[in-house]
């Protein structure tokens, strides 16, 4: 080899070494349909603590299973404490898998994608520039242990899964308002805590057939302030899509048709706040979940989730400051919001079209099992096709916002939630009446069956009054314009989708706790007609027009207890008090 040959070839292998990639730390086994137990998960996530300097697996909180809740923190700059990687700058990017067990592709991905981040495959850890990554191995810890080949009927691949409920046997993905398990209370700490710009719930769905491993349920842009909006719209979705599409999994909307299939179009979601992605909304920060098609591999699965989150890592580390910039600009946005929308509707004249591989929809095809006609896909028909995507939501419904809302210190299942996700407030130092607008529940018709370990209000009208009402020293006054402004309007106007009163937080005030008795109410309601002029005339005229009631003793007494002071003034009314500029 000439000199200046030798010269380049002793360079280049010297540079090649030095960037040469170490061999996998990890074995996963998901080529052979095979997902890592708890068990098994917690211990790789510990080898790669144990191996690297820029990883640390901690315990963040306790679930309903009794075992711990986990999260792993990949920071370059080996510094681990959030205020301090705030302070330098960093994008915090939260991944949580899971939260339904037999839905496992983001466990081995997360493991996949931890364990070649770390390694610097390919480059990768220039990733690690600008974000930190925090990911929960596994959130549900309870289903996970209830492991079975019986878990998901509609799913051949992995052999074995988790199950779906929790130790409590609740879908953790409802609770993230109304938090009954210990998995969703150690979640609020940690989001808190960690206040992630980013977060991404992974999922499987077998809600339709088409030939894509992986769809995306994306934070939902009229969700957001304008700001955060626009960076959506016009930057992360395109950027994310086009990146998938480079790949070897093209990633497309989750789908949901519009009318009765996909190439009549698809729509986009909107979260309520019980869902994690919803959640995240609600403190400006870009939620978004993965739902793999369950009729796909596993292998597939879990490779096209590990090629969202390097992706979704690229970007978050790539636009740091454009993300930073527009959640502080989205909350100062939001703080000027003089109305709300609680209620969504979806907007039919918006869409995008989007790139599309589906099956021919086959009506009539027989089952192997019955021998008799189901509704199904030819997968020997496959196509390809640009469908619609309506993914904006037009406001149906708004409330006027307050400038404080009151509550008294009696709701501490309310106030200690408000204080586990970091809401501001202040104390009364004295007894105090004041004059605030409430609201009364009427018709408020039960759920008749439970539903996740609740009777959701679904229906109910309100009616709007002003009252003087005596607060006392040690009740909370919150105002209402603070960073986390959404979540409060979300927990504290009870018609918002999961509001505490829809939950049952404040269902003790639908019941009546005084009444009369028709003998005994007697001489209070002689001195009361006496005391009150006007209501002795009403009686008195509706006796006349009405001969019936005239001659009813009960109906009589009834209606002087209803129209007087007597009735309680606390019934039915929603306990919490605003006031208004
Ligand atoms: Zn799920």
């Amino acid at each position: 080899m000439k000199g200046k040959y030798l010269f380049i070839f002793c360079f280049l292998s010297l540079f090649l070494n030095l960037h040469a990639q170490k061999p996998p730390l990890l074995k996963l086994r998901f080529e052979e349909n095979y997902s890592p137990t708890w068990e098994e998960t917690i211990g790789m996530y510990r080898q790669l603590d144990r191996h690297y300097k820029e990883a640390l697996l901690i315990e963040a909180g306790g679930t309903d299973s009794g075992l711990p809740l986990h999260t792993f923190i990949i920071s370059k700059s080996r510094e681990f404490d959030v205020s301090r990687l705030k302070r330098q700058g960093k994008t915090v990017l939260l991944i949580n898998n899971g939260i339904h067990p037999g839905e496992p592709e983001g466990i081995d991905a997360s493991l996949q994608f931890a364990a070649d981040l770390l390694r610097n495959k390919d480059g990768m850890a220039e990733f690690l520039q600008n974000t930190v990554i925090v990911i929960i191995p596994v959130y549900n810890t309870g289903g996970a242990l209830n492991r079975s080949a019986w878990n998901r009927s509609g799913q051949t691949t992995p052999y074995e899964t988790g199950f779906r409920g929790n130790s409590a046997n609740l879908d953790l993905n409802r609770d993230f308002t109304k938090c009954d398990s210990e998995e969703a209370r150690s979640f609020t700490a940690l989001f808190q805590k960690w206040d992630p710009d980013v977060f991404l719930d992974t999922h499987t769905t077998n809600g339709s057939d088409h030939q894509h491993s992986i769809t995306l349920i994306p934070p939902q842009p009229d969700l957001f302030p304008a700001p955060m909006e626009k960076v959506i719209t016009g930057k992360m979705l395109p950027e994310l899509f086009s990146a998938m599409k480079k790949g070897d999994y093209e990633l497309i909307p989750y789908v949901d048709w519009f009318y009765e299939d996909a190439r009549s179009g698809i729509r986009g979601g909107q979260e309520s706040p019980r869902y994690s992605s919803g959640y995240a909304a609600r403190f400006h920060c870009y939620g978004m979940m993965t739902e793999n098609l369950i009729y796909k591999p596993f292998p597939d699965r879990v490779k096209s989730t590990c090629d969202f989150i390097r992706a979704l890592v690229k970007f978050t580390s790539e636009n740091n400051s454009l993300i930073l910039r527009s959640r502080q600009e989205g909350r100062e946005k939001t703080k000027q919001m003089i109305r709300y929308p609680i209620a969504f509707s979806i907007d039919t004249t918006r869409f995008l079209m989007i790139p599309f591989g589906g099956y021919e929809r086959d009506p009539a095809q027989i089952s192997r099992v019955t021998g008799v006609k189901r509704p199904g896909y030819d997968h020997n028909r496959p196509f390809r096709d640009t469908i619609r995507w309506y993914n904006r939501y037009q406001p149906s419904e708004y409330v006027d916002v307050p400038e404080y809302y009151v509550v008294s210190q009696a709701w501490k299942k309310v106030t200690d939630l408000l204080t586990l996700n970091g809401i501001e407030y202040r104390r009364l130092v004295r007894d105090t009446v004041m004059e605030v607008t409430v609201d009364y529940l009427e018709e408020v018709s039960g759920a008749t069956r439970p539903y996740n370990g609740h009777y959701y209000h679904e229906k109910f009208t309100t009616r709007t009054e002003r009252q003087k009402i005596s607060y006392f020293a040690g009740d909370w006054l919150i105002p209402v314009r603070q960073n986390k402004m959404l979540y409060l309007l979300e927990m504290l106007e009870p018609k918002a989708k999961d509001s505490f009163f829809r939950w049952n937080f404040f269902d003790s005030v639908l019941d009546q706790r005084e009444y009369f008795s028709p003998y005994g109410f007697e001489e209070n309601a002689l001195r009361t007609l006496e005391e009150l002029p006007a209501l002795k005339a009403e009686l008195e005229a509706r006796r006349k027009a009405d001969p019936e009631f005239a001659g009813n003793h009960t109906a009589q007494m009834a209606f002087i207890y209803n129209h007087s002071p007597w009735l309680e003034k606390s019934w039915k009314r929603y306990p919490v008090g605003r006031i208004f500029r």
